[in-house]
């Protein structure tokens, strides 16, 4: 399909948190917005709609969806269900995968989120090996499926490669986590740069580094990271032939790894206290001693946080990406998101385990889950007085937040961005009356009340990826879905 310039005029346009009427979105040759219409631009009239910066999904494991609905009770012999349960229930799917399973089940994933008005996302990818940790032929095949699912249903995909040590401090190895161990830091980073190197060819696929979490990776590998963090900077690991230990990387690669990190941060109370026993420090204090936080740096959950850490998230210039839908589902407490936006961290969203794959449900309930435990509403509008100030706050943590976390560029519609958005129908039942008026009021109307089924159109870098509330090839994953979950659970 060739790309022609185009303009889209949907009846309004998201513009600097403001939806604004009659608006129109120009997009050049390549995808990218332009302040001007191009000549010989496609006309693409989108009435009835409100055209808003494609969601970016900060936090995704995308063979999870496979659990979905099928841990929600106590097994026999437990005395109740928690996140260490679950996870034993999540390892026992994790450990039969194939490869075109895992292909399988990303695609299906994906095209949820591309549904759900999603253009990014950021996979946590840590399944890299074959069941009892033998090396497959090509040992990024895991990783290659799982970016060759986002790119087939159309998504920009950040692999955040993940490194996984041990099953934790003094904690004997799980033979389930055979699939998930690197050797060394080494072997880590250099799966990491391998992976960038084979994917230069597609723009819309980047790679960044994921430590597992505190648990899953000694400090000898975070030292390491934290010493080769300049090198991550854009020009890439590449640039410059490294030091790290055993490694002796060849200076001829080309593949760059995005300057950026994501680590699970104190997502259960069980981890602080590890932490503690291990390192004499909580989680966030232990991390910033080592010198990992920075801008460039995603603390992933940062639900269980004293105020000198939040603190010292905020000095650091890091982001916290808050998994609101996750979070409940699994019992681990409330993002502190309050609190994180009076530090001035900025927030992000994501969905990973796919309990339920709804971006601007994750925005809405980073308030609701507050609203709950403090009895009170609007906790984090910004206090404007605008009733859109809240709704666009939110929105901007599910789109422009998640973006920067995931060091891709868009998230704001500005020249020079890439054309990745979605539209409403202002028309849908969930929205109709109060964002179809297109006035104050009409963003909170679609973020706090719009249904998924209200999002009809979704374009990543000029391309149409949901046209009326379809993926062109539903059907066909759909089935491919049903037919792996079927091997795993009938
Ligand atoms: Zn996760």
């Amino acid at each position: 399909v060739s790309l022609r310039p185009t303009v889209y005029r949907p009846q309004a346009l998201w513009i600097d948190g403001q939806l604004v009427a009659g608006a129109a979105l120009a997009v050049d040759l390549q995808g990218r917005v332009v302040a001007e219409v191009p000549p010989g631009a496609e006309e693409v009239p989108l009435p009835g709609k409100a055209l808003l910066p494609g969601l970016v999904n900060g936090h995704s494991h995308a063979f999870q969806r496979a659990l979905r609905g099928r841990t929600e009770y106590v097994e026999t012999g437990h005395a109740a269900d928690d996140f260490w349960s679950w996870r034993e229930q999540m390892y026992r799917v994790a450990e039969s995968l194939r490869p075109d399973e895992v292909f399988a089940l990303s695609r299906q994933t994906f095209m949820e989120m591309a549904l759900a008005g999603v253009t990014a996302v950021g996979e946590f990818h840590y399944l890299h090996h074959g069941p009892e940790g033998q090396r497959y032929e090509d040992p990024l095949e895991l990783a290659k499926a799982v970016i060759a699912a986002a790119r087939e249903v159309g998504l920009r995909i950040c692999l955040l490669r993940v490194g996984y040590a041990r099953a934790g401090f003094n904690v004997a190895p799980n033979p389930r986590q055979a699939r998930f161990l690197d050797p060394s830091p080494h072997d880590f980073l250099d799966a990491a740069l391998s992976l960038a190197e084979a994917m230069t060819a597609d723009p819309l696929v980047s790679v960044g580094l994921a430590p597992h979490s505190i648990r899953a990776v000694p400090r000898e590998w975070l030292e390491i990271l934290a010493r080769e963090q300049n090198g991550l900077a854009a020009r890439g690991l590449a640039a410059r032939a490294t030091s790290v230990a055993e490694g002796n990387w060849s200076s001829a690669r080309r593949g760059s790894v995005a300057p950026i990190l994501h680590m699970h941060v104190s997502e259960q109370p069980g981890e602080i206290d590890a932490c503690l026993a291990e390192h004499g420090k909580r989680p966030v204090a232990y991390l910033d001693s080592l010198g990992l936080l920075g801008s460039h740096f995603t603390a992933v959950h940062a639900v269980h946080l004293e105020a000198e850490e939040i603190s010292a998230l905020g000095r650091s210039g890091a982001t916290v990406c808050a998994c609101p839908s996750t979070e409940r589902n699994l019992g681990d407490g409330i993002v502190p998101a309050d609190l994180l936006t009076e530090a001035g961290v900025p927030l992000c969203l994501g969905s990973d385990s796919h309990a339920q794959i709804d971006l601007l449900d994750e925005a809405r309930q980073l308030e609701g889950h507050l609203r709950l435990q403090k009895l009170r509403r609007a906790v984090l509008d910004p206090g404007t007085g605008s009733p859109d100030g809240l709704a666009a706050r939110l929105l901007h943590s599910a789109t422009r937040a998640g973006s920067a976390s995931l060091g891709l560029p868009g998230g704001s519609l500005r020249p020079g961005e890439p054309a990745d958005f979605f539209t409403v129908d202002l028309e849908h039942p969930s929205v109709a009356g109060t964002a179809s008026l297109v006035a104050a009021g009409a963003l909170g109307a679609i973020v706090f009340g719009a249904e998924k089924a209200a999002i009809r159109d979704v374009v990543v870098q000029g391309r149409w990826v949901v046209r009326a509330g379809r993926h062109p090839r539903q059907d066909e994953i759909v089935r491919a879905h049903v037919q792996v979950m079927r091997r795993l659970f009938a």
